[in-house]
């Protein structure tokens, strides 16, 4: 007799069970996705210890015939798949039939469900994958499915579970991005009797963020709208005719200056799927690029709908990633309709404000929901957690009326003014259990439609709406009246919506980042002729380099002759760079040129290169600037692509709203 044999059901469903169902997240994963496949519009989720005592979960969509009921915990039993070919267009998010028997297999569920269709509905009561009871019930139409004591009977996969508290936020995390996924539903979590999370039929997704995350951090968001664009697949042997795919994005993306020192707060649904996607990642990184320090993450909330038979889901057996058809044109369609929302709206950071709360959530829920999605817990775990900032603008004005000592040159990252910028920079966070969770990033306040009155005595002051709440854009950085410098650094200016501080370095920094690039496309740099030839010495690496890079140094501006073993003749430079900090760049950038060999595009290289040459050249700090020039900086800024971020990622203007200065003098 051969040594092969079959596995009973009960043991493969055991295996399947180690990847289907990783912690209580993933069981509220699978449950929720089913009963959003059968179409329900209400949904509620009760947890108590975390989801390893019990997950209830209730829904009023499709129910189950009392015959399915059964069948249902079988092995690859499904009602959303027939034949292979289904396999290339799912438009469900159930398709394996793996969930329900893997579930019931380490747990005891009891799983109460009827459809309309019947006038009695089934009770089916299971522990550790052997069936208890079966029978006929009267039930209201839709499915109820409770889960107790989950790993029960697996001791081991039941010490690596977190905290309570982990396990919560984990859940409260994945309910939270599914509510966003189907604003028109209800949504309700429970934990131990304490409401975390109720959410009722929003018009659209806009308002399901308001209801989720509140106004504050909508105000820190860009809306992406709905972007389409259209892929032509050109006619194949198989098919005759050219078909056009069309894509559709929406969502929201956060200001450059929201920075978050991880990914966790990127949420990508491709088809209401919630997935994790290297391609889209990378789409993500690649459109602030240049906006933002590289190791620094934006939050993000992406729904990408395209036709089924673009995406295979069928990857991995949580389903948590995809592979796409055409994998570059959804990476930089992604990436383009990013980048070309954050230019056009340009948006202004504000100062930090207190955060408020939302409207569909608990305090408790604040904290919960910021932790990422179950299945990319390993993350948090291995997150540092970032010092919360201090001081803020506070602090850059009242720490001393005299300049402080920099020698002209160093660069501004030294300046104890930094502090002003800490607000923008990482938003604080808080331990939660095991993991730490990002607070709500710096926030604005909420726009109102009202004209706001002020109550000072005797009089009432009427503000115009317009000036009391709209996010600010950078667009208005041109009709600013400069009032003067700080530490002869960044330039104070009054405006109609309140007051600026701008980084007079960086700003100048984007002005000529961007007139090198277009100087650079347009084959007419500025560049200027040294009275004498520089003699430089290079390295043996830096030689390699400079032969690579000869042709790339000339188009950006530099004239140079190799002189002898290992030296070059600089003969002309980019325009701007003063002879003192030439030798510099043109180390600086072949240091750049090496990076090309790490896996940096290009385009990247030459944008690193034109950044480069941008700092150089630029205003430093502690430089008197008299009103002309500041009027001159402005006006120019304004007049650039992203005003809201320097080459190097870091924001360039910071803005104190007319509403948060009447709010600081309690006038509202
Ligand atoms: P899959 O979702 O991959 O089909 P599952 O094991 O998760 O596999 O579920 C098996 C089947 O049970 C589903 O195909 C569906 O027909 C039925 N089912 C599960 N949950 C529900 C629910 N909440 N409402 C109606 N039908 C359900
Ligand atoms: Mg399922």
């Amino acid at each position: 007799m051969g040594r092969i044999r079959v596995l009973p059901d009960q043991v493969a469903n055991k295996i399947a069970a180690g990847e289907v169902v990783e912690r209580p997240a993933s069981v509220v994963k699978e449950l929720l996705e089913n009963s959003l496949d059968a179409g329900g519009s209400r949904f509620r989720i009760e947890v108590e210890s975390g989801g390893r005592r019990l997950i209830r979960i209730s829904d009023d969509g499709s129910g189950m015939l009392r015959d399915d009921a059964m069948l249902a915990f079988e092995r690859h039993a499904t009602s959303k798949l027939r034949d292979v070919k289904d396999l290339l267009s799912i438009a469900t998010l159930g398709f394996r039939g793996e969930a329900l028997p893997s579930i019931a297999s380490v747990s005891r569920l009891l799983l109460e469900t009827r459809s309309p269709e019947e006038e009695t509905g089934a009770r089916v009561e299971i522990a550790g994958g052997k069936m208890l009871r079966y029978e006929e019930a009267a039930l209201p139409p839709g499915t109820v499915i409770a889960v107790r004591d989950l790993f029960y009977n697996i001791p081991a996969r039941k010490k690596f579970l977190r905290s309570e508290q982990t396990e919560l936020a984990h859940i409260a995390s994945l309910v939270t991005h599914y509510s966003l996924a189907h604003p028109g539903a209800t949504f309700q979590l429970i934990s131990g009797g304490n409401e975390l999370l109720h959410v009722t039929t929003a018009q659209n997704l806009r308002e399901r963020v308001f209801q989720v995350f509140g106004s504050e951090t909508l105000d820190e968001l860009v809306d992406l709208g709905t972007v389409e664009r259209a892929l032509k697949i050109p006619p194949t042997l198989e098919q005759d005719e050219p078909l056009v795919k069309v894509f559709r994005l929406r969502g929201f993306i956060s200001r450059p200056q929201v920075q978050k020192g991880n990914r966790n707060s990127i949420f990508i649904f491709v088809n209401g799927r919630l997935i994790r996607d290297r391609v889209i990642l990378h789409a993500i990184s690649a459109a602030y690029y240049n906006l933002m320090p590289p190791a620094c993450f934006p939050f993000a909330l992406l729904f990408l709908e395209c036709d089924s038979e673009e995406v295979d889901v069928n990857v991995h057996p949580s389903k948590t990633e995809v592979r796409f058809r055409h994998q570059s044109f959804v990476h930089d369609s992604t990436r383009d309709a990013l980048r070309e929302r954050l230019i056009e709206s340009r948006p202004a950071p504000a100062f930090a404000v207190t955060p408020g709360s939302a409207p569909g959530q608990s305090a408790e829920f604040q904290r919960a929901a910021r932790l990422p999605f179950s299945e990319f817990s390993q993350m948090i775990e291995n997150e540092t957690v970032a010092e919360p900032p201090s001081g803020g603008l506070q602090a850059a004005i009242d720490t001393n009326s005299e300049p402080p000592a920099i020698p002209p040159g160093e660069r501004e990252s030294d300046l104890p003014v930094l502090t002003l910028r800490a607000t923008t920079g990482p938003a604080p966070r808080l331990s939660f259990g095991e993991g730490s969770i990002p607070l709500a990033a710096p926030l604005t306040p909420a726009p109102s439609a009202e004209p706001v009155k002020f109550l000072i005595p005797d009089t009432h002051i009427a503000f115009p709406p317009e000036l009391m709440g709209t996010p600010a854009s950078l667009t208005s950085l041109g009709d600013l009246r400069p009032l003067g410098q700080i530490h002869n650094s960044f330039i104070i200016a009054a405006g109609r919506d309140g007051l600026w501080i701008i980084d007079q370095h960086v700003a100048h920094e984007r002005i000529r980042f961007e007139k090198v690039l277009k100087q650079r496309a347009e084959g007419q740099v500025e560049m200027q002729h040294l009275l004498m030839p520089m003699v430089i010495q290079l390295t043996a690496g830096q030689q390699i380099e400079y032969a690579r890079i000869a042709d790339e140094l000339q188009t950006i501006g530099f004239e140079t002759e190799p002189f002898g073993n290992r030296t070059i003749a600089i003969k002309g430079a980019p325009a701007g760079i003063g002879p003192g900090e030439l030798e510099r760049l043109l180390f600086e950038i072949l240091e750049i040129a090496e990076d090309d060999f790490r896996g940096l595009s290009l385009d990247d290289v030459r944008r690193n290169i034109a950044a480069s040459i941008a700092c150089r050249a630029a205003i430093k700090i502690n430089t008197r600037l008299d009103q002309t020039k500041m009027d001159w900086l402005l006006t120019a800024l304004a007049a650039t692509d992203c005003p809201m971020a320097c080459p190097h990622g870091r924001p360039i203007a910071l803005h104190y709203s007319t509403r948060e200065i009447l709010k600081a003098f309690h006038r509202i």
